[in-house]
């Protein structure tokens, strides 16, 4: 019998785990390893026990043939594209990715003499005019940040099938409960963990999930640029994965009631969450993701000085960048992810520098609604 994925997930594989009978997987601090006929081991070749269990687990999550744990989300999107393209290739991009991706996209991966090309999500029909001889790789992500926006994932796996692309996704924001990107089509799937997997903004870490084939090259990679995750973050990686459905699904529920209470409020003007009926493509969401995540944003009927002080008021989310941990965080992209865009581009993307954007945590969901009531209140108050 297969038990679900939770379970996987908290008992790994059988008996693997259990060294001397310990419940927990014991931390493995040793970065080179006795020769031995499996070959040369050591910490950057990720090939030691603690990294091993964790690669069976995150290929497990995603129902995918292979996948190796890195030392950051972008050490898997580097490795993952520098594997991928090679001088003189070309790369479609969706709009609107991660800025330490899009900045290694636009800077680096040109030096290489690698060219992007970035199409707006909501166009699919111009893809194939943006195809060259030399175009070699499709990229997207589940969910984009700020706005939430969700590309025509099924046409995207479809068209790089047609056109002999490699398709990468980046699937952090959805995550593999929501949605499982390799076993959906996807040849890469890649993951900045120290995100939901990880849960508890305590470590920085990655994943490339995917075909075997692929992966393996990716790893090569990665064995060059160095981007390996040491034992003692694999340890706590492990440990935030075992409640990695528990905190996703309050992570949906809470974000949804959150999501449905800002909608309802009239000092906000805009909410931008997948789950509501509101998001321009709801019914693609619903049909992907098993849930909408834990990611919110929104714009108020203020300036960005009654944002400001809006986030100012807000007493339970932290005023930090980053996501998907515990915690819930609020930031400003206009001043933190978008920043280096100027105020012409972000209108562009539809960035309003009034835009609060929320990574909902794990609290009670009703302290959490009550917070952002009373917050709202003041700043009426405050207006009036
Ligand atoms: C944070 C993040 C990354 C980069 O991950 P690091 O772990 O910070 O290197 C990549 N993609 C998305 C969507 C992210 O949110």
């Amino acid at each position: 019998m297969t038990f679900s994925r939770a379970t996987r997930l908290i008992h790994g594989q059988a008996n693997e785990d259990r060294i001397h009978g310990a419940v927990k997987m014991p931390i493995f601090q040793s970065a080179m390893y006795e020769h031995g006929p499996g070959g040369l081991r050591y910490i950057r070749l990720n090939n030691t026990p603690n990294q091993q269990s964790l690669n069976h687990k995150l290929a497990m999550l995603e129902g995918a043939e292979e996948a190796v744990v890195t030392g950051s989300g972008m050490a898997a999107i580097s490795s993952a594209l520098l594997s991928v393209l090679k001088p003189g290739d070309h790369m479609l991009a969706q709009d609107g990715m991660y800025g330490g991706t899009f900045s290694f996209a636009t800077n680096m991966l040109r030096d290489y003499g690698i060219t992007v090309q970035f199409f707006d999500a909501d166009s699919p029909e111009i893809w194939g005019s943006l195809l060259r001889p030399e175009t070699r790789a499709l990229y997207v992500e589940s969910i984009t940040n700020p706005l939430m926006k969700v590309c025509d994932l099924e046409r995207a796996v479809g068209f790089a099938r047609q056109h002999n692309l490699v398709s990468l996704i980046d699937n952090t924001f959805a995550s593999p409960v929501n949605f499982r990107a390799a076993e959906f089509g996807f040849d890469l799937s890649l993951h900045s963990a120290t995100k939901y997997l990880n849960g508890h903004s305590d470590i920085v870490a990655g994943a490339i999930v995917g075909r075997g084939d692929l992966v393996r090259r990716a790893e090569k990679m990665l064995r060059s640029l160095g981007g390996s995750l040491d034992p003692h973050a694999c340890f706590l990686l492990d440990r935030g994965l075992q409640t990695l459905f528990l905190r996703i699904e309050r992570h949906n529920e809470n974000a949804e009631r959150l999501a449905k209470f800002l909608q309802g409020h009239s000092l906000v003007s805009k909410v931008n969450y997948p789950g509501l009926s509101s998001h321009p493509r709801h019914a693609r969401a619903k049909q992907l993701f098993s849930g909408s995540g834990g990611m919110i944003s929104f714009e108020l009927h203020t300036d960005v000085d009654g944002a400001d002080r809006f986030i100012d008021l807000l007493q339970i989310p932290i005023y930090a960048p980053s996501l998907g941990g515990v915690e819930s965080l609020v930031t400003r992209p206009a001043i933190s992810s978008h920043a280096s865009l100027s105020p012409s581009e972000r209108r562009h993307f539809g960035i309003a520098d009034s835009l609060v954007r929320v990574s909902v945590g794990i609290e009670p969901a009703d302290d959490l609604i009550a917070d952002f009531a009373q917050t709202l209140e003041s700043i009426e108050r405050l207006a009036a």
